[in-house]
C-alpha cells in the first residue's frame, strides 16, 4: 500500500468554484489525492497527519510562463555557455520556484527533456516541468539572437543556452519541420514568436512575425501531435493573426484592445500576462545596459500591462499567471500576485495560477485543483487568500507547508 497522509482541519480553496470549503480532511495516497471531504470520514493507517488548524489549503501554484534555464538576463551570453553549466545554474532556479509555492511551471522555451527528466527523477528539486524546447522564430524574429551581419544559420551551437535561442524557420515547410523537431524532443507545448519583442533590438513591437500560412502550419503540427501552440505577441495585429491561426495562448499581450480581446474570447484563447518582468526591467533595464530603443519598447508595454488585464477581464478572456523573469530577477516571481491586484480580484488571481492554468495546459483534474485523482500538490498558507494574496507575495513567511506529489518540500506548520 502506498504511503497515506492526512491533512486535518483544512479550509480548502475550491479553485473551480472560487470559494473556500471549511472543516475538510484531505486524504493523500502516494502522489495523489484520494479524498477531500467535509464529512468526518474515518482514515486508518495514516503515516503522517498535518493539522492545518483551520488554515487555507491551496492547490500548488502554477506559473505558466517561465524560463528555468535563464540564469542570466544576457541571453546571447548564456548561449555561449556549455549546457552543463546552464543546467547546473538551472537547479537553483527550479528549487527556488518550488519554495515559492510553484509546484508546476510551463517553460516558455529553453528547458529540454533532460532537465524535465532530472526533475521527474528527483535529481533536481523543482516544479513539475512542461517544456517547449526551442522557440520557433522567423529569420530576424524575436528568438533570432544572432548578431547583426551574421549570415550563418547555425551561428550558435545547436544546444545553445540549452534551447533559449530560436529554431529559425522560414516558409511553411521549415516551420513544420522545426515544430516536428520540438515534438520529437518531447515538447509539451510549442512556442512560436508571432511578433516583435523587447530584448531583441531590431523588431518593432507593432510588427508581425511569420506569415498567416506559417502560423497555421505551426498550429497544425502542434495539434497533430496532440499539443498546442503558445505565441509571443504584444500588438493587436500580431495577437489577432496568431489566435485566428489557432494559437491557444497569447504570451504577454500587453497592447491588446477590446476588439482583439473579443477575437481571443471567440476562439477560446488564453492570455498569459507576465507583468513581473516589466516591473523588474523598468527598475533595472538601464543598469543592465539596455539600449534606448529597447528601453523605449519596455516603457510602452510596461505602461499598458495592467490595462491589458482589465480589457481581457471585461471581455471574459481567461487570464493565466505568468512571470517571464530572467537571471537575478527571478526572486521577483511572487511580485506578479501584487501587481495583478490592480485589475483582478484575489480569487481571479488565484484561479489564474491554479485551475485556469491547468485548463490552458489541458491538465484539468491533474493539477491546479484539490480533487480526488489529482496530484497531491498543495500549500497551507496563513491568512485568507480569497481576500488578499499578499501571503503568496512573501512565501517565506506566508506559506506554511508545501507538498508536491505527496512529498513534503517545506514544513513550517508548527513554527511560530
Ligand atoms: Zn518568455
Amino acid at each position: 500500500m502506498s504511503r497515506r497522509l492526512l491533512i486535518d482541519r483544512a479550509t480548502v480553496f475550491d479553485s473551480a468554484a472560487g470559494v473556500l470549503r471549511p472543516h475538510c480532511r484531505i486524504v493523500i495516497e502516494g502522489e495523489r489525492i484520494a479524498a477531500v471531504s467535509d464529512e468526518p470520514i474515518q482514515v486508518d493507517d495514516v503515516a503522517q497527519t498535518f493539522d492545518a488548524a483551520g488554515r487555507v489549503v491551496l492547490p500548488g501554484l502554477i506559473d505558466a510562463h517561465v524560463h528555468v534555464v535563464a540564469s542570466s538576463h544576457d541571453l546571447s551570453g548564456l548561449a555561449l555557455q556549455p549546457p552543463s553549466l546552464v543546467t547546473a545554474q538551472s537547479s537553483s532556479i527550479l528549487r527556488d520556484m518550488l519554495m515559492r509555492g510553484f509546484t508546476t511551471v510551463r517553460d516558455a522555451a529553453g528547458a529540454d527533456f533532460g532537465l524535465q527528466e532530472a526533475v521527474a527523477r528527483g535529481l533536481f528539486e523543482g516544479p513539475r516541468l512542461f517544456i517547449a524546447g526551442f522557440p520557433v522564430s522567423q529569420t530576424g524574429g524575436h528568438a533570432d539572437m544572432r548578431p547583426k551581419g551574421v549570415r550563418q544559420r547555425e551561428f550558435f551551437c545547436s544546444c545553445a543556452g540549452l534551447g533559449l535561442i530560436g529554431a529559425i524557420a522560414d516558409g511553411v515547410g521549415e516551420v513544420r519541420r522545426a515544430v516536428r523537431e520540438q515534438v520529437r524532443n518531447g515538447a509539451n507545448q510549442i512556442k512560436i514568436m508571432a511578433g516583435g519583442g523587447i530584448a531583441s533590438p531590431s523588431d518593432p513591437l507593432e510588427g508581425t512575425q511569420f506569415s498567416v500560412e506559417e502560423l497555421r502550419a505551426a498550429c497544425e503540427e502542434a495539434e497533430a501531435a496532440n499539443l498546442y501552440a503558445m505565441a509571443h505577441a504584444y500588438s493587436p495585429r500580431a495577437v489577432t493573426r496568431a489566435v485566428q491561426a489557432g494559437v491557444r495562448s497569447i504570451e504577454h499581450g500587453n497592447l491588446i484592445d477590446e476588439a482583439t480581446a473579443r477575437v481571443m474570447k471567440a476562439h477560446g484563447a488564453y492570455l498569459v500576462p507576465t507583468l513581473a518582468t516589466y516591473a523588474a526591467l523598468a527598475d533595472e533595464g538601464q543598469r543592465l545596459g539596455w539600449s534606448a530603443a529597447m528601453l523605449d519598447k519596455l516603457a510602452q508595454v510596461h505602461a499598458h500591462g495592467v490595462e491589458s488585464l482589465r480589457i481581457a477581464k471585461a471581455e471574459g478572456v481567461p487570464i493565466v499567471f505568468g512571470t517571464d523573469l530572467l537571471g537575478h530577477m527571478h526572486v521577483r516571481q511572487p511580485s506578479e500576485f501584487t501587481i495583478r491586484a490592480a485589475a483582478l480580484s484575489p480569487v481571479e488571481i488565484l484561479q489564474g495560477a491554479t485551475i485556469e492554468a491547468a485548463r490552458l495546459m489541458r491538465q484539468e483534474g491533474q493539477i491546479g485543483q484539490l480533487v480526488p485523482g489529482a496530484y497531491a500538490d498543495l500549500l497551507i498558507v496563513d491568512g485568507d487568500p480569497t481576500r488578499d494574496v499578499s501571503m503568496l507575495a512573501e512565501p517565506a513567511r506566508g506559506i506554511r507547508l508545501i507538498l508536491q506529489g505527496g512529498r513534503v518540500c517545506r514544513d513550517r506548520l508548527t513554527a511560530g
